[in-house]
C-alpha cells in the first residue's frame, strides 16, 4: 500500500527497506518461535506505524525535512520510537514534514510536496503532513507526530483523523529533533479514538533522560472506552463543555488586524453541531470568553522563534549532516555556506525574527512581552477549565486549502494556526475528532473538532472523544 499510494501522495521521506522491515519483524518471530501469546508480544505488535521524521530512528534516516541535517542516521531511537518497538510496532517509515517543524501545510519540507489523500490538490495541512496523511490512506495504522503549535491537531483535522497532543511533559521529548523546546510535544495520529489510547498508553511516561518529563502516573488509557454499546443514552450526563465565544463568531472579539477574515461559516456550523450532539449525548455545553484568546498568535510566533533561533544554532556544519565550503573560507566562511546553502527560506525567517526578538534592546519589548501574555492566556484557559471539564473550538479556521495558495504568504499561513497555539503556550493537552465535512474536493473535506482538556487530563479528552465518534 506505501508503495502504491506513495507516487501520488509523497507522505514518507524514507520508506523502511525489506531488510530494515524483517529486521524489526525478527524480534517478533523470535517471541512467537518461544511460543508467546500474540498478547505477551505488546500492545502495537506487528502493528505498522509511522514516524515523523524529526524523531530520531536509529539506523534510519532523519532528516526533520532539512537539507541540512541530509544523511544524517542517529546512534539511538528517541524514547517514544524505544517505546513504540519494545511495544511489538512496525516502523514503516519516517514521514514528510515542513522543515524543523516550521509550517502548516508540509509544504516547507526541502524534499518535496505531500499531498492530502481526500483531495490531491489540496494540503495535508502541517507539519506532521506526511504523518496524517499515512494513516489517512492507511499507509500505516497510526503515527507518530510533534506538536509545537498545532502541528498534529491541524494535519488532523484536515485529514480526518483523530489527533492527540499530550500535556507538556506526559511524553518525553528525548530525540525529538528540537524547534521550540518549551512547546514541543510529541503525540499521535490514528484512524480512532480507541487507537490514540492505544498509542497513548505506549509512548507517555517519566523517562531520567529528559528533564521535563513528568512522573505522574499514567493510566490505562483505554480503560474509559467503553464499549459503545453499553452506553447509556445519556453517557456525558454531568460534563461540562464551554465552546469558546471567540471561535465561532465570524472574526467577533478577535482583534483587528490579529486574527483576519475569521473562521469559515462552514467549520462554525459543523462545530456547532458537534456540539449540539455532545448535548444530546448529556453534556451541558455554554459559551465561554477567552478575552486574551486572540493575543496567542503573536505570543507564539515570538517565542517559537525566538527558541527556534537558539536551538538551530547547533546546525554548524561541525556536528551534523552537510558541511560547506570549508576549505578556503575560515571557520566562519564554512558556518555561513553550511547555513546558507542548508536552510530553507522559512527556516532562515524564523531565525531572522527570533534572533531580533532576543537582541538587546529588543528583548523587553518582544521577547518578555510575549512571555507575559503567554502567561495570560493560560491564565484565562487555566480560569476557564476550573468551570468546565473541557473546552471545545475548532481546529483551524478552514479545511484543508490548496498546494500553493498560501505559500507565498507566511502571514496568512500563520494566521491558520490561530486555534491551536494557545494550548501549546498553556502546555495543556487537546484531542481533534472528525466532526464533519464542508463543500469541496471529490467527497467533501473534513472537519476537525478540538477538545483541549486539563494538564494530564488525557484520559477524560479520550473518554469525550470516543463517545463522540
Ligand atoms: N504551524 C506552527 C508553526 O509553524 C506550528 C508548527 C508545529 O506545531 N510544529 O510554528
Amino acid at each position: 500500500r506505501v508503495g502504491a499510494l506513495e507516487p501520488s501522495l509523497h507522505s514518507f521521506l524514507h520508506v523502511a527497506s525489506d531488510d530494515e522491515m524483517l529486521t524489526q519483524a525478527a524480534a517478533l518471530d523470535r517471541h512467537l518461535a518461544e511460543g508467546k501469546e500474540l498478547a505477551a508480544l505488546g500492545p502495537l505488535a506487528g502493528v505498522p506505524t509511522g514516524v515523523k521524521d524529526n524523531i530520531c530512528t536509529k539506523g534510519m534516516p532523519t532528516t526533520a525535512g532539512s537539507k541540512i541535517l541530509e544523511g544524517y542516521r542517529p546512534p539511538y531511537d528517541a524514547s517514544v520510537v524505544k517505546r513504540i518497538k519494545d511495544a511489538g510496532a512496525l516502523v514503516v517509515g519516517k514521514t514528510n514534514l515542513d522543515e524543523f517543524g516550521m509550517g502548516s501545510s508540509t509544504e516547507n519540507s526541502a524534499y518535496f510536496r505531500t499531498a492530502n489523500p481526500w483531495d490531491l490538490s489540496r494540503v495535508p495541512g502541517g507539519s506532521s503532513g506526511g504523518s496524517a496523511a499515512a494513516v489517512a490512506a492507511n499507509q500505516c495504522v497510526a503515527a507518530l507526530g510533534s506538536d509545537t503549535g498545532g502541528s498534529i491537531r491541524l494535519p488532523a483535522s484536515f485529514c480526518g483523523l483523530v489527533g492527540l497532543k499530550p500535556t507538556y511533559g506526559r511524553v518525553s521529548r528525548l530525540g525529538l529533533i528540537g524547534y521550540a523546546s518549551s512547546l514541543d510535544t510529541i503525540g499521535v495520529l490514528a484512524q480512532s479514538v480507541e487507537d490514540a489510547a492505544i498509542m497513548m498508553g505506549v509512548i507517555s511516561g517519566q523517562d531520567i533522560c529528559d528533564s521535563t518529563s513528568s512522573h505522574s502516573e499514567v493510566p490505562d488509557y483505554t480503560a474509559g472506552l467503553e464499549p459503545l454499546d453499553s452506553f447509556s443514552s445519556k453517557p456525558l450526563k454531568g460534563v461540562r463543555l464551554g465552546i469558546i465565544k471567540e471561535t465561532i463568531g465570524e472574526g467577533d472579539g478577535l482583534e483587528e488586524g490579529v486574527i483576519r477574515g475569521g473562521v469559515d461559516s462552514g467549520v462554525i456550523n459543523a462545530i456547532k453541531d458537534a456540539g449540539r450532539h455532545l448535548e444530546e449525548l448529556g453534556a451541558t455545553l455554554d459559551e465561554v470568553s477567552l478575552p486574551t484568546f486572540a493575543l496567542g498568535l503573536p505570543a507564539y510566533y515570538v517565542l517559537a522563534t525566538s527558541e527556534a533561533s537558539s536551538n538551530l544554532a547547533r546546525y554548524d556544519g561541525v556536528r551534523y549532516g552537510l558541511r560547506e565550503g570549508g576549505e578556503d573560507n575560515g571557520l566562519a566562511g564554512m558556518y555561513k555556506e553550511t547555513r546558507r546553502r542548508g536552510l530553507g527560506p522559512e527556516v532562515k525567517r524564523r531565525i531572522l525574527m527570533g534572533t531580533y526578538a532576543l537582541s538587546a534592546g529588543y528583548y523587553d519589548a518582544y521577547y518578555k512581552k510575549a512571555q507575559q501574555v503567554r502567561t495570560l492566556v493560560q491564565q484565562d484557559l487555566v480560569r476557564a477549565l476550573s468551570i468546565f471539564d473541557a473546552l471545545l473550538l475548532p481546529t483551524a479556521p478552514t479545511a484543508a486549502f490548496r498546494l500553493g495558495e498560501k505559500i507565498t504568504e507566511p502571514l496568512s499561513m500563520y494566521v491558520g494556526d490561530m486555534m491551536t497555539v494557545n494550548v501549546n503556550l498553556a502546555g495543556l493537552p487537546a484531542l481533534v475528532v472528525p466532526c464533519g465535512t464542508v463543500p469541496g474536493g471529490p467527497k467533501g473535506l473534513p472537519v476537525g473538532l478540538q477538545l483541549i482538556g486539563r494538564a494530564f487530563g488525557e484520559g477524560q479528552l479520550l473518554r469525550y472523544g470516543h463517545i463522540f465518534e
